[in-house]
């Protein structure tokens, strides 16, 4: 099978024959129909967060049909439409059984740590396939993995109250599909702070309230204007950095909730006091739920998350190079890139 496959920090991926590895008893071997490209995917290439081994097959965000069973499977047939999840649980530890799988003590990841989806076929667990309903595309299938999973993750952290004000700090393929997310969990406003144009207005189209363009305005002093002097409710940060971690801590009211969502690439220097005498709480989200997969997956079904307008670029699996690309230099406003193999 055509896979592409990393074997060097920094270096295009190469699109090379290899054999793909027959399904074991509890394994399916998937069709790949459509893969995302993500902002963790350029950070392993470039060497930010390690690969397990390489070379290896990267891609994270799949969808695609059951092509073979193991002996085991009973719950999905050949043919089958299927998400895979990239948070690879055993099912089995405390984690797992008390529904909090994405602390799983022997967790792996799909296209970090095993083969990925950047490739014809990928062979995963049956436990990390998801059935995808025929009426949703591969390509929003691919992409319910993480760009959407994660935010709702994030929101179940922070637990958003219906009637609530959400600032939404970084607006990249996750951060841009929170906006649609607090709606959903009952945000009556929604702050949305980024430095492009572009995807401030593509926000404003999602449902933000407002929008803050952060090199130009001052984001804080905007969303206490808004909020009677006193800051939202909520506010999330989406890109891993201390400046906009900062301004989000400073952006929501006493008793606010802060929740830490992009993947902090150094050290933050937190005024403990400030939070502890502002009561303001700070919580962390890494990933996602199996159960969050399904409930993304019922919401697209339903019609009440709309996903037609996330995917922006499709590209043939041997132009992966070029979505990466894409992806990091930020051309032409890309919200979600997929291959399809
Ligand atoms: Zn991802
Ligand atoms: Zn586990």
């Amino acid at each position: 099978m055509k896979a592409a496959r990393f074997h060097e920090v920094k270096k295009p991926l190469r699109i090379e024959d290899v054999p793909f590895r027959e399904p074991g008893p509890e394994e399916l071997l998937v069709r790949i129909r459509a893969s995302g490209i993500c902002h963790s995917d350029l950070h392993a290439m470039d060497g930010v967060i390690p690969y397990g081994s390489t070379p290896i097959t990267p891609g994270h965000e799949g969808a695609g049909v059951v092509e073979k069973i193991g002996a085991n499977i009973q719950d999905l047939k050949v043919g089958d439409h299927v998400v895979l999840r990239f948070v690879m649980s055993c099912g089995a530890c405390a984690p797992c059984v008390q529904g909090t799988d994405n602390l799983c003590k022997k967790l792996r990841f799909l296209g970090f740590e095993e083969n990925g989806t950047f490739a014809e076929y990928a062979t995963v667990p049956s436990r990390h396939a998801i059935q995808l309903p025929n009426s949703i595309s591969f390509e929003q299938g691919a992409i319910i993995g993480c760009a959407v999973v994660t935010p709702m993750h994030a929101m179940n952290i922070a637990r958003v109250r219906p009637g609530s004000s959400v600032a939404i700090f970084g607006l990249g393929g996750v951060g841009i599909h929170a906006i649609q997310m607090s709606k959903i969990f009952g945000a009556a406003e929604i702050f949305a702070v980024d430095i492009s144009d572009a995807k401030l207005s593509l926000a404003k189209s999602f449902g933000a309230t407002y929008t803050i363009n952060g090199s130009k305005e001052e984001a804080i002093d905007k969303i206490k204007r808004f909020t009677d002097g006193t800051g939202a409710d909520f506010a999330f940060e989406f890109i891993g950095l201390p400046i906009t971690q900062t301004q989000a801590i400073n952006s929501v009211k006493r008793g606010g909730t802060v929740t830490l969502v992009g993947i902090p690439r150094q050290p933050l220097n937190i005024d403990l006091k400030y939070l502890l005498t502002n009561e303001i709480q700070l919580r962390t989200s890494f990933d996602h739920t199996r159960a969050e997969v399904d409930d993304v997956i019922s919401l697209v079904e339903t019609g009440r998350l709309d996903l037609s307008k996330s995917v922006s670029h499709k590209l043939p699996l041997e132009k992966v190079n070029e979505g990466i690309d894409i992806l990091r230099n930020n051309t032409g406003d890309p919200i979600r890139i997929v291959v399809v193999p």
